[in-house]
């Protein structure tokens, strides 16, 4: 048995991981697969990391310190990278159309493709083209853009590390005021106004503007449901079909005209289609005192994740668990089973965020492999 002594200076020369699996797990995967992130090679910390760590200990240690993600299928981009290109131009005052066609011919030209992929594609470019104009028609902009798409950087107190993000866009609103934007692209529900008020990513990049000369109020929150209405049904009459379907009272209203209906006939549907939204914009303001508690609560998260002594734990709860992409990885391992071999199948090296970024398939939604279904 080693001394507390040997202990001591075990730790003062390996990592975690390194005594964790003593048998060099990562040597292996380093040898077989390339460069494998190394935590202490970096101080910085993102969002996504925070998150994972405080979603499950075990599941930030898999992703950051053993540095591995699953092994990505590869798929269709995300209607949030092709939908935040059109925003960003939209912002920058150009055309968000040629945007989206520029969009389509990078992603196009990445490698050759089936027909099918490239189908998937432009199912994306499309139904972004069908959301901007009637998102445009619930929310005319009158924002003055102030930066568009910006990388920050911020030195986190009390440790050499640097917290590291991306901001959609910091505008001046018609108050005057600097705001934060944020556009999401959710697939099946917005986010409530309560869940937005407890997020602390907005808390701690508005603390990221004011650190960096920019005095923001709070954040505009900009959800874009992530797919268009449907089309009700035609009578054999020739009216229209008043049975439910997943379409808002505008849209319902312009296809009645185009079916030279009366929308006055059809006033009932306006209550009927009420609860069938697809853009919400919440404006989370958050005086400076409040975005200090934020920071502070995001320093504590970062000094326990950065600790020596820290003690890696699974998680328990199985909701968290059921979705989480390294079960099969847990599950063989409180066996004690050949988790080597599971890495080596269904795992890979976690990029940079960069790196993902300038690769392609990154998802600004925030779907890190890491923390999808957190
Ligand atoms: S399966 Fe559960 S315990 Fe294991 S990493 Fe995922 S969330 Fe954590």
């Amino acid at each position: 048995m080693k001394t507390a002594q040997e202990r001591k200076a075990e730790r003062a020369t390996t990592t975690r991981q390194e005594r964790f699996y003593p048998f060099t797990l990562r040597d292996q995967i380093s040898a077989e697969r390339g460069h494998i992130m190394n935590h202490t090679e970096t101080k910085n910390v993102s969002w996504s990391e925070i998150s994972a760590w405080c979603t499950c200990r075990q599941r930030w240690h898999w992703a950051y310190e053993v540095g591995i993600v699953p092994k990505r299928v590869e798929r269709a981009p995300s209607v949030g990278s092709c939908g935040h290109v059109a925003i960003a131009a939209l912002l920058r005052g150009e055309d968000w159309g040629a945007a989206v066609t520029a969009w389509l011919k990078r992603e196009l030209e990445k490698k050759d493709m089936f027909d099918e992929e490239i189908q998937e594609r432009q199912a994306v470019a499309d139904l972004i083209r069908g959301i901007i104009p009637r998102y445009l028609k619930a929310y005319p902009d009158t924002f003055v853009p102030v930066l568009v798409e910006a990388k920050f950087e911020i030195p986190i107190r009390g440790m050499r590390a640097r917290l590291i993000g991306y901001w959609d866009g910091i505008v001046k609103g018609r108050d005057g005021k600097l705001w934060l934007l944020e556009h999401k692209f959710p697939q099946q529900r917005f986010r409530s106004e309560e869940d937005l008020e407890l997020d602390g990513q907005i808390g701690v990049y508005q603390y990221a503007a004011h650190r960096l000369g920019y005095p923001v109020v709070g954040t505009i929150y900009n959800q874009l449901m992530a797919r268009l209405p449907a089309e009700p049904k035609l009578n054999k009459d020739g009216t229209v079909s008043r049975a439910r379907v997943y379409t808002d009272w505008p849209a319902y209203r312009e296809f009645l005209v185009k079916q030279g209906q009366d929308p006055a006939d059809y006033r009932e549907m306006e209550n009927k289609l009420a609860d069938f939204t697809f853009f919400q914009r919440s404006h989370v303001y958050r005086p400076l005192i409040e975005v200090r508690l934020f920071t502070r609560d995001m320093e504590r998260r970062i000094w326990d994740m950065r600790s020596t002594h820290k003690h890696i734990y699974r998680s328990e709860s199985f909701i968290v668990c059921g979705r989480c992409p390294y079960r099969e990885l847990c599950l063989e391992s409180v066996k004690g089973g050949d988790i080597e071999y599971i890495i080596k199948e269904q795992f890979e090296p976690k990029k940079s965020r960069e790196e993902e970024i300038n690769g392609n398939q990154q998802d600004p939604e925030g779907a890190d492999p890491t923390t999808a279904g957190a």
